[in-house]
């Protein structure tokens, strides 16, 4: 990350009012390690976003919706970082299905867009419940093998 990028992110910590929680702040994102949790969770959405996209930048990942890209990345992250079992499980099992944790990142967020309005619906009410539960089994049903066919 630039150093122009860096500052950028600390005066939108500072905007928001937050930069006095924080003890360390993440300035790279590599998708083949898993995020330190707290360094992660300390970032807001935006912050997560603009670090996925400058990783694919870098790397020269050529992307129909390099912002689309870095939301699913974004999402996908956060499930891990807050431990969302189903997620958690798949990328155990696609990681040992033999793709790389970027792989497994992108095979999880290729079922987000479907689902997008479940899995930002907040309240708990039983429709919640059940539209999370949808997307929790499409998580549960992906393998390495299906990722790899063009299943989604
Ligand atoms: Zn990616």
């Amino acid at each position: 990350m630039t150093e122009r990028k860096l500052s950028e992110a600390e005066d939108a910590s500072f905007a928001t009012g937050q930069s006095q929680y924080r003890t360390s702040i993440m300035k790279e994102y590599n998708p083949e390690c898993t995020p330190e949790i707290e360094s992660w969770l300390e970032l807001d959405d935006q912050e997560r976003i603009a670090l996925v996209a400058t990783y694919h930048r870098v790397a020269k990942i050529k992307l129909p919706s390099a912002a689309a890209h870095a939301a699913l990345h974004a999402i996908v992250e956060n499930q891990i970082a807050l431990n969302r079992e189903p997620v958690v499980r798949a990328m155990d099992r696609l990681g040992k299905g033999g793709l790389t944790r970027h792989d497994a990142v992108h095979a999880i967020g290729s079922v987000v867009p479907e689902h997008l309005f479940d899995i930002l619906k907040t309240d708990q009410n039983d429709d919640a419940a059940t539209s999370q539960a949808r997307y929790y089994a499409a998580v549960e049903r992906l393998t390495a093998a299906s990722w790899r066919r063009g299943e989604h």
